[in-house]
Parts: structure tokens; C-alpha cells; sequence
């Protein structure tokens, strides 16, 4: 096994070969499958729909990976609306999902695909219905790296499955107040979000049944997830938490 794995080391470097293999989760319509990119990166597939998710880190991350039918940006920053990597990608046959913010600085290309959603807001795309849900740092004030309103996570719907992406937040009452969710995917990175303590407290307290601590990386490295899935599961042995390296390619 060992050599195997020096093997593929050796390999010439094609990016998406490092990716973490993708999981499946049940569905109505078949499985969805999830397929972490990196950071806040992600990509949904379910039903022959593809959605890519703040897509980031370049485009050779998604070689192999079908082009989007589907891209949702949750916030402004670089890692979560990055041109570079949206030029990369053939977005063709993409509808883009995005907030005011985002859809303002979109290239006039992109702008004309995008359908701008606010907090609270819902609609339905390639059927799957998107909810967008407030993100933002505590207290919401002016010093605020996320100020309320600006960003959205989202919940989509999809195969009668619920699934939760948080973007850059802390735990405001909006994610506690979360019901139903069968996959969540957490942020935790200091000083931008919060820390696992906090992302912890208030997964036990919203129960998905799965979890993927994401976007981890932060001014002092990467976020002790280890140390999160004991505090989940030292409040809750239910809760699946997937500890996945949403870091191998870069
Ligand atoms: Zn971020």
C-alpha cells in the first residue's frame, strides 16, 4: 500500500487525482455525491445536476469533474469568489446563485447568468430548491469581517435531502435554529469565523446527521477537526462527523 502511494506520488501532477475520493449519500433520484475541492470548495452532483460550490484554488482542481450546471458563491472574499478560478471553469451552462454583493462584482459575462438571492430568500433551480441563509460574524457590527446581510450560506434541497452549507460564519441563531438537516458542512478558522468550540456547541445543538468540518484553515493553520469530532460526539455519538483533507490540493 505503502508503495502504491509513493507511486501516485511520483505521478506527474495532475491536481485532481489529490482530491479526496468522493462520498455518496442516499437520495431520492439517486445518491448524491460529494466531492470536497478545497477550503470552501465543493461540488454536489446528484440527479446528472452539478453545483459547484464558491468554486476556488484554480482550475485544474476540477479537471475530470463535469462542468456546472449549477454555481452558488456564498461571499466576496477571494476564496469563495475567486475570477480567477471562474474564468478557469466552462460555465457555459451555468446558472449562477450569489448575493447582491457578489453578483455586483461579477465579470459582465458571468452577471448575465446570475439570479442575485438574499437572506431568507428561496428558489428553485435544475430541481433543487436553495434557500439562502444569513452568515455573519458576532457582534454584527462595523469591525465585522461579515456583516448580516452581505453573505448567504445555503440550504439546499435535493433527493428529499437537506444539506447545509454554512460559509464564513459564527454560530448565530440562524444556524442553531436549523431543522432537518441531513448534511451540514461547518466553517472553523480563527480569526475569520469561529473556533471548533463554538462550530461544535452549535452543531449539538442543530443535530445534522452528518457534518464535514470545511473551510479549517485559518491564520494559525489548520483547526484541531480531530478535536471537533470528540467535542460532537462526546454531546451526541449520532452525529457522523467526516473528517475529510479538504487540503491536498493546495
Ligand atoms: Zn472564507
Amino acid at each position: 500500500m505503502k508503495q502504491m502511494l509513493l507511486g501516485l506520488m511520483l505521478l506527474p501532477i495532475v491536481s485532481h487525482a489529490q482530491l479526496p475520493s468522493p462520498d455518496k449519500v442516499e437520495a431520492g433520484s439517486g445518491p448524491i455525491s460529494i466531492q470536497p475541492i478545497t477550503h470552501g470548495s465543493l461540488v454536489l452532483t446528484w440527479n446528472n445536476v452539478t453545483i459547484y460550490i464558491d468554486p476556488y484554488g484554480g482550475g485544474q482542481l476540477y479537471n475530470g469533474i463535469a462542468r456546472p450546471d449549477l454555481i452558488l458563491i456564498t461571499d466576496i472574499h477571494g476564496d469563495h469568489l475567486n475570477p480567477e478560478t471562474l474564468s478557469a471553469i466552462d460555465v457555459d451552462h451555468a446558472a449562477i446563485v450569489a448575493p447582491q454583493a457578489v453578483v455586483d462584482q461579477l465579470a459582465p459575462n458571468l452577471k448575465d447568468k446570475a439570479t442575485v438571492l438574499a437572506n431568507g430568500s428561496s428558489i428553485s433551480k435544475s430541481g433543487i430548491d436553495i434557500q439562502a441563509i444569513p452568515m455573519y460574524n458576532i457582534p454584527d457590527d462595523k469591525d465585522a469581517r461579515h456583516s448580516k446581510g452581505r453573505g448567504n450560506g445555503y440550504v439546499l434541497t435535493l433527493g428529499g435531502k437537506r444539506i447545509y452549507i454554512s460559509g464564513d460564519t459564527e454560530d448565530i441563531p440562524e444556524m442553531r435554529g436549523l431543522k432537518n438537516i441531513d448534511v451540514a458542512f461547518v466553517c472553523m478558522n480563527l480569526p475569520y469565523t469561529m473556533d471548533i468550540n463554538q462550530a461544535a456547541s452549535a452543531v449539538l445543538e442543530f443535530k445534522p446527521k452528518i457534518v464535514y468540518p470545511y473551510h479549517y484553515r485559518g491564520q494559525g493553520g489548520l483547526a484541531d477537526v480531530e478535536g471537533f469530532k470528540k467535542l460532537v460526539n462526546k454531546g451526541s455519538k449520532s452525529i457522523d462527523v467526516r473528517l475529510r483533507n479538504w487540503y491536498s490540493g493546495g
